[in-house]
């Protein structure tokens, strides 16, 4: 399996490529063609190009084409779902999961074309004054390969809805899904309307952020690069919308029911092996109902069974790379000259039939203190710090105290959960569930987890102007005052 580059309607293929790995297996599952800094240029072009007509296209169509894509991808979720697995080493279920809310999330966007509104707006004098939203023009989409279906297509879909043109870059570790998906979006739109350039994050991603006739970036990714995206925008004057990183609070509070929070928050941590922006990374728990809770975070640790995300009966994959492996063990090691008590897991499985593959063993950590550096580092791996807590004031304090702020969630049947979750600053917070995205829903985070909204109605926010309108009634003709 090969994938070009698409630019202007046409495939373009170029002479590097770059070969995507299996994380399970080492196999190599695909390629893609790896563009480059001219590439990148050719593609905002021809973005450019059509993006005035395009502004102006009938919503309408913009509704079928959004809907024809939600179709062909609908029709294609075990096929797409097994690719994605393949080239993430995500499991199949969760794989499925991904492909079916990116059809929901295409369809949701359909129905958004037609219904872009401003306001009118009182004026004390004899203007009348109203608002339309109109599209930013051409837009940039950088891609994190986590879930790089459903994060691509989020702001593709609602760029596409709004009007606008897309460039956009899948990642390299995971772009053979995006491409797949990818076909359609060129198919169904207007030439130039749609354009795919996979390469080096640091010359296609860097351009798209950099070239001076993109109109609008949305980001999804590392702090890291993150900031550098800001720093470029700023330097353009255009609009970036940045979704970063994550160190997600989960508040068990006595009375929850221990065994569903420890099910719900090992599924936080554990599942896309805690590869996930809002994974449940920091349990705090109150410490009367702290045993129970923990006990069963364990038991579901030690029941996973790792595995290739294809084969049905697994429950976690491996990470990504090599490297994110090894970024695993440091954290053990780190965790423990720190004084915490390990649980369960801290090591690579020792199964050979495993070897071949980047794996890691669901680990939970106890008696991790609030300032331990994996109790405030993204670890983004299947890495989990126990903070025992013993009153409600301290729980918020610990999960507010963080320089992320993406979602959090909190286990309590008190009617007062909506009174402390309005105290929980954080761009979700989930009751009695971990943090979990809707097509419906606006998704973000504060702090430095990141700048806007992506998703529902929100989403519009993010590729469109507030452009005002006023209208002078008053008696005219009567020169200079
Ligand atoms: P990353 O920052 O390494 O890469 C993200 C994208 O940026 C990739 O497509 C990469 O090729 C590109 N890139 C690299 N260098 C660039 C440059 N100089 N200029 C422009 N683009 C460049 O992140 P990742 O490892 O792919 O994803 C993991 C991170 O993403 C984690 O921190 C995770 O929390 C975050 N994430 C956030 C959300 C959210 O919605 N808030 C969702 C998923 C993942
Ligand atoms: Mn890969």
């Amino acid at each position: 399996m090969h994938y070009p580059l698409s630019i202007g309607g046409r495939q373009r293929s170029v002479d590097r490529r770059i070969d995507v790995e299996n994380p399970a297996t080492g196999e190599i599952v695909g390629s893609v063609g790896s563009g480059n800094r001219k590439d990148a240029v050719q593609a905002i072009e021809a973005a450019r190009d059509v993006a005035r007509t395009w502004q102006q296209s009938d919503p309408h169509e913009r509704e079928r084409a959004l809907h024809a894509v939600a179709d062909r991808i609908e029709n294609d979720v075990e096929e797409i779902a097994r690719l994605l697995s393949r080239e993430t080493g995500k499991c199949l279920g969760t794989a499925e999961d991904e492909i079916r809310e990116t059809v929901s999330q295409f369809r949701f966007y359909a129905g958004v074309t037609d219904k872009i509104r401003g306001s009118t707006i009182p004026t004390p004098t004899d203007r009348f004054n109203y608002t339309r939203r109109a599209p930013y023009g051409v837009t940039a989409h950088i891609v994190p390969w986590n879930y790089p279906v459903l994060i691509g297509s989020r702001s593709i879909a609602t760029a596409l809805a709004t009007g606008n043109t897309v460039v956009t870059k899948p990642p390299g570790s995971a772009p053979l899904s995006t491409m797949w998906y990818g076909e359609y979006l060129v198919d169904e739109f207007p030439d130039g309307v749609v354009n795919i350039v996979p390469g080096p994050g640091n010359e296609v991603g860097a351009e798209l952020t950099e070239n001076g006739d993109v109109d609008a970036i949305s980001f999804t990714g590392s702090n890291r690069i993150g900031q550098r995206v800001i720093e470029s925008a700023a330097k353009n004057i255009v609009p970036a919308d940045v979704e970063l990183g994550g160190k997600s609070p989960a508040i068990v509070l006595p009375d929850a029911d221990p065994t569903e929070a420890g099910v719900g928050i090992a599924t936080g941590i554990f599942s896309n092996t805690g590869q996930n922006c809002v994974a449940t990374s920091r349990l705090i728990v109150h410490e009367e109902i702290k045993q129970a809770v923990v006990e069963e975070i364990v038991r579901q640790a030690e029941s996973i069974e790792l595995g290739p995300g294809t084969d049905p009966s697994t429950g976690m994959g491996p990470v990504i790379s090599a490297s994110a492996q090894k970024d695993m063990q440091a954290y053990v090691e780190m965790a423990k000259e720190s004084g915490a008590t390990l649980l369960t897991g801290g090591t690579i499985p020792n199964d050979p039939d495993l070897s071949d593959g980047h794996f890691f063993q669901p680990t939970v950590f106890d008696d991790v203190e609030p300032d331990d550096r994996i109790a405030n580092e993204e670890i983004f791996g299947p890495i989990l710090s126990v903070i025992s807590v013993s009153t409600v004031e301290d729980a918020i304090t610990v999960a507010n105290d963080s320089r992320y702020a993406l979602a959090a969630s909190l286990w309590t049947e008190r009617l007062e959960a909506t009174t402390i979750a309005d105290r929980l600053d954080h761009g979700v917070v989930a009751v009695n569930s971990f943090p979990v995205t809707m097509p419906q829903s606006p998704f973000g985070g504060n702090k430095e987890s990141g700048i806007g909204r992506e998703g529902g109605l929100e989403g519009v926010r993010a590729f469109t102007t507030v452009d005002s309108v006023i209208v002078d009634h008053s008696e005219m003709g009567t020169g200079y005052r």
